[in-house]
């Protein structure tokens, strides 16, 4: 088991300076046995980080890693490089799991660890004696099959006295309302968890050892160093309180959004996705005590909304005319559109008969010229009669009188042609 100050422990680290913690134990739990535990207890998924010495992973590139851990790998698993060039191995699988521990525990200079913050349920426990070790603790936790990745023990604020309360992060996904220590029955509360906050850019989720951003005013909001003169505004809500306080109505939020990531094991889009669709955003400062600051801010926000929404609806009914006039255009191109169908086909309809016609009329021109020889022979001082060609754009004859020189030519001349 690790003992250590709490001044090592990053995880640890919460809005709170003074973070009234005596010390931590890590027990040395071994990795495989904590993702079983993980798995077997209420944990969908288990998260892997690959890293170095060095920090970053040592498989950087799309493909190395593919051809690296593909065959370590099943189908559902998922990789991917974290902003700090870490390889994260998302998966349910132990087989995966004791496979690429395995071969990354072979190659020097890397390691892997599990990412604990996924997979462990925190309680908080009183009235336990400060003279119970925590390891004693650990261990007769471990007799009941209960694994545990990290015990907290708090002390008075402003000195180094431990007072009667632990915290317990049991491995798996649990919803204990007791735990037993010895002989003795516990109540315990799930600890809320309060929003990693940066004290540099003062923004959620990071902590300022990974900083890129500007150092940002907490008492003022602006971009500069502290020692400020100007009025306490907070730059998120608006509102004349320090950046990071916890009664800031964005920081509640914040606060539900990381516990309910943590408790049902779901993404930060989707807990974000369901704060969001809550009534909460009004109600939920509103029900904070001591909140008169939030609240008037919630009150004049939602003065906006529904002044936005009269603004809008507005607009909307001056559009409706218009929609009308688009939607009676829409008819009446319907109606052309149909028309010209029509015409079209018409047309189309001419061209055919158009053809036909001219097709007969070289017929009759070249039976009317053969004629005209014929009566010719028998009779010299016979005129003959040039005949106009259907190319010349006349009108072709109707197919009556047509048939009628037809029926003449096959029956009277017919013999005469061959
Ligand atoms: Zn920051
Ligand atoms: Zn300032
Ligand atoms: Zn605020």
């Amino acid at each position: 088991m690790t003992k250590r100050k709490p001044e090592d422990d990053v995880q640890a680290a919460s809005t709170c300076k003074d973070r009234r913690i005596n010390y931590i134990v890590i027990p040395d739990v071994p990795l495989l046995a904590k993702a079983k535990a993980a798995l077997e207890k209420g944990c969908s998924y288990v998260k892997l980080c690959i890293e170095s010495t060095k920090g970053s992973s040592l498989w950087l590139k799309p493909k190395e890693i593919n051809v690296t851990f593909g065959p370590l790998t099943q189908k559902d698993d998922t990789l991917f490089l974290n902003k700090n060039r870490k390889l994260i191995l998302v998966t349910k699988s132990l087989t995966t799991i004791e496979e690429v521990a395995k071969y990354v525990l072979s190659v020097p200079e890397a390691n892997v660890r599990i990412i604990d913050s996924n997979i462990v349920s925190k309680y908080i426990v009183r009235d336990i004696d400060t003279d119970y070790s925590l390891e004693e603790i650990i261990s007769d936790l471990k007799s009941q099959d209960i694994l545990v990745s990290k015990v907290v023990r708090f002390k008075r604020k402003g000195s180094s006295d431990p007072i009667p309360i632990i915290l317990i992060d049991e491995i798996g996904k649990t919803n204990r309302k007791d735990i037993k220590i010895g002989r003795m029955i516990f109540k315990v509360n799930k600890f809320i968890e309060n929003p990693k906050v940066c004290f540099k850019c003062l923004r959620f989720g990071h902590t300022q050892l990974r900083c890129d951003k500007a150092k940002r005013c907490s008492n003022c909001g602006e971009l500069h160093e502290d020692n400020c003169l100007n009025p306490t505004k907070c730059f998120r809500c608006g509102e004349a309180h320090h950046a990071l306080d916890p009664k800031c109505k964005f920081y509640i939020l914040e606060k539900k959004i990381i516990n309910l990531v943590r408790d049902e094991d779901i993404s930060f889009f989707e807990a974000r996705k369901r704060v969001a669709s809550q009534p909460s955003y009004a109600s939920s400062v509103g029900a904070t005590p001591s909140s008169s600051g939030g609240l008037s801010s919630a009150k004049s926000q939602f003065e906006e909304l529904n002044s936005a929404i009269l603004k809008l609806t507005d607009q909307v009914s001056a559009l409706l005319p218009l929609f009308h006039q688009v939607e009676n255009l829409r008819e009446v191109n319907q109606q052309c559109i149909v028309r010209c169908a029509e015409i079209q086909g018409q047309l189309l309809n001419q061209v055919k008969e158009n053809k036909q016609l001219k097709e007969l009329t070289e017929s009759q021109r070249s039976h009317i010229e053969f004629l005209q020889k014929q009566i010719s022979l028998s009779d010299p001082s016979f005129q003959l009669h040039p005949v106009p060609s259907s190319e010349l754009g006349l009108v072709s004859p109707p197919l009556v009188s047509f048939s009628e020189v037809g029926e003449l030519s096959s029956t009277d001349f017919g013999s005469g042609i061959d």
